[in-house]
């Protein structure tokens, strides 16, 4: 029997902080911090930026235009080191899976899926865990640990970056353009942390991959949806899983909050819809749950109005869950009733199944400490 008891050596004296993920503005204040002149701060704030973000350096010694003696400085007070990869998988199908250590015991995964968006696309986290529980995603079987920074965020484009050597990001036939807030947690509970980190993520000095490329993901959170146009500019994603309330209620209980008529109506308030900036709809396909063809029927009618397009997504199994994937030719014909009535309604052909990298199949072993343990540790720690 393997022992519970942690053998490992209390851990080592708190690292210097990575600047990996910081703001502009944050980038500015840590300038200041360290005693750089307020007047000169912004301007050496820039100077960062692109390295960092458009170079992609992990040394300040590879900052030729900066200062010697500031480079030096910086040494002394900061790295620019990523969280850890905790593992990497690799699909048959090339998506890639990175199950990224943030701080000892917070994971969160992160998945490249390529030819998908312009060239390929990074599925982001927003939180470890989720609190919301829909009966059908792997994810929401494990508690909420915690929203995660703006910097955590961020930095799941550094990694995997890195992983694909796409550095400068000014290269032409880069493999990641395009960013979808579907990984795990629910984006619009920690609003300012995503719109941050997307600030970051599309500068084009940086980084560069623009909020037209950029599609955040919720649930239903009614009330954030207009804050997030003004925010983000991003593009909108709604998984909406069911034609009416009763069903929604079940399948995604925040509907009991926010039911179909209010969701709706802060949905048709995004700002700039138009047919060039299409809200997503995505709709998994539960065999014998909502998948009959009346429901696609009552779907174009509830879409009336919004110009939408709908990724039906194909069911993907994890272990312990009772619901199955549609047929084949159900998830078909569901589909011929939506082209019919001028929907775009792609079937999302499911990627990386195999390594439980698809849609909802996303889950870390992090769990939330409990405070009494965080207080042993930090004790112990301490002795
Ligand atoms: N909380 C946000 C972000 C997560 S996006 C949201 O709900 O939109 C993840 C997407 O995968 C959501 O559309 C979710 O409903 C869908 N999904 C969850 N579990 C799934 C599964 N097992 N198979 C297919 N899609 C799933």
């Amino acid at each position: 029997m393997t022992s519970l008891i942690d053998t490992r050596p209390p851990a080592a004296a708190p690292a210097l902080p990575s600047l990996v993920g910081a703001t502009r503005d944050e980038l500015r204040v840590r300038l200041v911090g360290m005693g750089v002149p307020e007047a000169k701060a912004k301007m050496r704030a820039e100077q960062l930026w692109r390295w960092i973000y458009h170079y992609g350096v992990t040394e300040f010694a590879q900052m030729t235009n900066v200062a010697k003696e500031l480079r030096a400085e910086l040494e002394q007070h900061f790295t620019l080191m990523r969280p850890e990869i905790a593992e990497r998988q690799v699909s048959v199908d090339g998506t890639r899976k990175y199950l990224i250590r943030l701080a000892p015991g917070v994971e969160a995964e992160a998945v490249y899926i390529p030819d998908v968006g312009r060239s390929g696309a990074l599925c982001v986290s927003s939180q470890v865990g989720c609190t919301l529980n829909c009966t059908f995603c792997h994810t929401g079987t494990q508690k909420l640990v915690r929203n995660l920074t703006s910097a955590e965020i961020a930095s799941q484009v550094m990694i995997v970056r890195d992983d694909l050597a796409e550095w400068p990001t000014s290269n032409e036939d880069r493999l990641l353009t395009n960013i979808v807030f579907m990984g795990m947690g629910e984006p619009l509970y920690n609003l300012d942390n995503v719109a941050a980190a997307i600030d970051v993520i599309s500068d084009g000095d940086g980084l560069s991959i623009s909020r037209r490329r950029t599609t955040v993901s919720t649930a239903g959170v009614a009330p954030k949806i207009a804050e997030l146009g003004a925010m983000t500019g991003a593009m909108l994603a709604i998984s909406l899983h069911a034609t009416n309330d009763d069903l929604r209620n079940e399948l995604v209980p925040i509907n009991r909050k926010y039911p179909l008529a209010e969701l709706f109506d802060a949905i048709r308030s995004y700002p700039q819809l138009s047919n060039a900036k299409r809200v997503t709809f995505e709709y998994v396909m539960l065999k014998g749950v909502n998948d009959s063809l009346a429901e696609a029927r009552a779907l174009v009618k509830l879409l009336a109005g919004v110009p939408a397009k709908i990724n039906l997504i194909p069911f993907n199994p994890w272990p312990g869950t009772a619901y199955e994937c549609s047929d084949w030719s159900t998830i078909e014909a569901f589909a011929e009733i939506l082209n019919r009535a001028g929907y775009a309604s792609p079937i999302r052909t499911p990627r990386g199944r195999d390594i439980l990298a698809a849609c909802g199949q996303l889950r870390s072993e992090s769990v939330k400490e409990r405070a009494s343990a965080r207080i042993a540790r930090e004790s112990a720690a301490a002795e």
